[in-house]
Formats: structure tokens, sequence, C-alpha cells
């Protein structure tokens, strides 16, 4: 059974105000330290969950924060704990996220000497008006810059993050960034909805009148937009927020929504066992650092699912894709009962929202933006007495 490894490096050089990761600023010598302490857990990790997170590794995903903060050696360093315990299937993606104004020529040729395979650039804007708002550190212009140099460097494999619906944001300045983004021939295009998660401040000038969220119906436009834009230029939308051109579909990701285990370290780091399974390590650096100095778990949230909520959610992480739901493939995993519910189900929808065939079905377009909605119905619809 393939395996995803995830690796949280939280640290940020400073913190955008929509933020919902675990992140932090780092104090002097921290990114150093952290890293002696992520080999130590990589390596309790292996042996407690060793049961279920054989592998090999098909994926390894450096996420965070910023992982491009760390030096390329501490990188390696990270990668030389996971291979100490698992072995790599041939080709694995290894991705490292980074963020423009932290990639020299020099980092990005020593990253690729490491291992790092794909990168990850969470750009999110060209407008200086956008950037702004969302309190980036960077500019445009780094942000072609670091595109530039990863080629350089011999990256093929490059995904940019772009963020949309902000407040007072056109159809025009949306389309300047998918612009922007298609004259840098990314092999892989994330966007993001911008939301106002409670915890950051964008939630609470939300919760206190001073911002407003964007128009649904503009929201709407915006993702509409953004499909016509990059399906015209040859990407395939082949999850709701992701676009790849052919052979270039995140495999990390599509680990996620395939249900293939996977298993992440670092503090706020999520795990699956494939089956039923999912924990949660523990959101706190300096406790994160005592466990696993005292050889504690940093297991702090453990989920066992109950058969209808790993039903739902086998559904909705294969809704997210564009290639839906194999009726064969749910026959076998669920039972013809449950087959027949979610066929009924799904002929209830608008025709719009959603493509049904007699082995197929998957969500349009259109159906992908009220993609909670329809989940909701499709939940209550196929319920198992
Ligand atoms: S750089 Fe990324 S992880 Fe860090 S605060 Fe900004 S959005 Fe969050």
């Amino acid at each position: 059974m393939p395996l995803a490894l995830y690796c949280h490096l939280p640290f940020c050089r400073r913190i955008c105000p929509y933020c919902d990761f675990f992140k932090k600023v780092p104090k002097p010598g921290q990114l150093d330290s952290f890293i002696g302490i992520l080999a130590r857990e990589v390596e309790q990790s292996a042996e407690r969950e060793r049961d279920w997170a054989r592998g090999p590794a098909d994926t390894v995903y450096f996420g965070g924060g910023t992982p491009s903060l760390h030096s390329p050696e501490q990188i390696a360093q990270t990668l030389d704990a996971l291979h100490a315990h698992w072995e790599f299937a041939e080709g694995a993606e290894i991705t490292l996220e980074a963020n423009p104004g932290t990639l020299t020529l020099e980092s990005l040729r020593a990253l690729r000497v490491c291992g790092i395979n794909r990168l990850s650039l969470g750009l999110q804007s060209f407008s200086s008006r956008k950037l702004k708002i969302l309190y980036r550190d960077h500019t445009a212009d780094e942000s072609r810059e670091a595109v530039n140099l990863a080629r350089e460097a011999g990256f093929s494999n490059l995904s940019l993050d772009l963020i949309f619906g902000l407040q007072g944001e056109t159809r025009e300045e949306w389309g300047g960034d998918l612009r922007e983004a298609l004259s840098l021939n990314p092999e892989h295009i994330s966007l993001y909805n911008l939301e106002y998660h409670e915890r950051t401040p964008f939630g609470k000038w939300y919760e206190g009148g001073l911002i407003e969220e964007t128009d649904q119906d503009l929201d709407a436009d915006l993702y509409l937009l953004a499909h016509e834009v990059l399906t015209s230029a040859g990407y395939e939308h082949y999850e709701v927020s992701n676009y790849a051109k052919q052979g270039f579909h995140s495999r990390h990701n599509s680990a996620y929504w395939n249900g293939t285990p996977y298993l992440g370290f670092g503090p706020g780091a999520h795990s699956f066992d494939g089956k039923d399974r999912r924990f949660a390590n523990i959101a706190d650096i300096h406790r994160y650092q005592q466990r696993v100095e005292f050889e504690q778990s940093v297991v702090d949230k453990e989920w066992l699912y109950d058969p209808q909520t790993r039903w739902e959610d086998w559904l909705s992480v294969r809704l997210r894709r564009k290639s839906g739901i194999d009726f064969q493939e749910c026959e076998t995993t669920w039972g013809i009962a449950r087959t027949v519910q979610l066929r009924n189900a799904a002929q209830s929808l608008p025709p719009r929202l959603r493509n049904l065939s007699d082995t197929h079905f998957s969500l349009t377009v259109e159906g992908w933006f009220v993609e909670n909605e329809i989940l909701g119905k499709l939940y209550s619809l196929t319920v198992q007495s």
C-alpha cells in the first residue's frame, strides 16, 4: 500500500491575517533546533505507527508555514530521517512549499540536489492592491523572479497558488492574476477562495464589520472565470480548486482525495491510516517539543470513524475530483444497497450540477461551487439503517 508523508514546518517571516494554518514567527536559532526535534519525531512515529504506515512512500510534502525559510541542509536532514525509516517509491514526488523572497538560485539548486522535485509557490496575486490587503511580504516582481530562478535551477514541476474573492476584487483584477500566472507557464495552479476563519484577524475584522465578504454571485463568477481561462489555456480542472497540465496532477494531494494512508509529522500535522483512524499532532510548538524529548506521543486528537462518517468522508473527497465516483468501486467498497441509494440521490440533483452515467457520478463546475449544499443533501439521502 503506498503511503504519503507530510512534514509541517510551521515558521513564517510574518503572519498573514487571513491564514488559518498552524504557524509562528521563529525565535533566533529555532529553525535549526526544530529540525532536530522533527527528526526525532519521525523516528518515534515510524516505530509507533509501523503496523499500517509501511509504505513505500510515494510522495513527501513539506508544507507550512513557509518551509523555504529553512536551509536546504535542514530539508536534507529531514529527508534523511524519512529515508532511514521508509523506502521511497521510484520517482517519488517530493514537494516543498516556498514563498517568493525566500529563495536564491543557490538554495534552489541545493534543494534539487537533496531530492526536492516539485515546488509549490505561494504567489497569491500579482496585484499590488491584493498583496497589500493580504499583508504578503513579497512583490509581484519577486514572484516572477522566484519562478525564473526555479526554472534556472532545473525545476520542471512548479505549482502556483492564487487567491481570489477579496473585498473590492473585480473580474478584471482576477483575470489579470490568471493571465500573469499563465505567462509563467506553470505545470500546476491551485486556487483559493478567500475565507474569513474565526480565529484569524480577517475573521475578527469581518465579525466587527470592518471588512465585507465578497458577494456570492461575484465569487461564483470569479470561480467560473478561472475555469474558462485556465481550461482554454490547456489546463485540466481536475479537482475543485486545482488545475494541471497533462501528467502534472499533484500526486500528494491526490492521495488525500483517493483515500491513500498518510502520516504527518510536526505540530498540527494530521494522519490517516487508510481505514477508519485519523489523528492530529498537538498544535503547540513548546508542548510538541517537550513530548518528543520525553518520548511521549505527540498525538493530541484522535478520531475513530463510525461507518456513516467513513461513508460521508469517502463521498466528499471523491466528489472533489473531476473523475468523481466509479459506481463499481462504490459497490465493491460499500455494497449494492448504498450504491443504489447514491445513484438515486445523484439523479435527484439538478442536471446542471452533476454528470451522471451508468458507471460514474461527478459534479460539474457549477456543482463544485455549491459542493457543501450538495453533500448535505447526498448525506441525508444515503443514510443506512
Ligand atoms: S506565509 Fe503562508 S503559512 Fe505563513 S502566515 Fe502567510 S499564508 Fe500562513
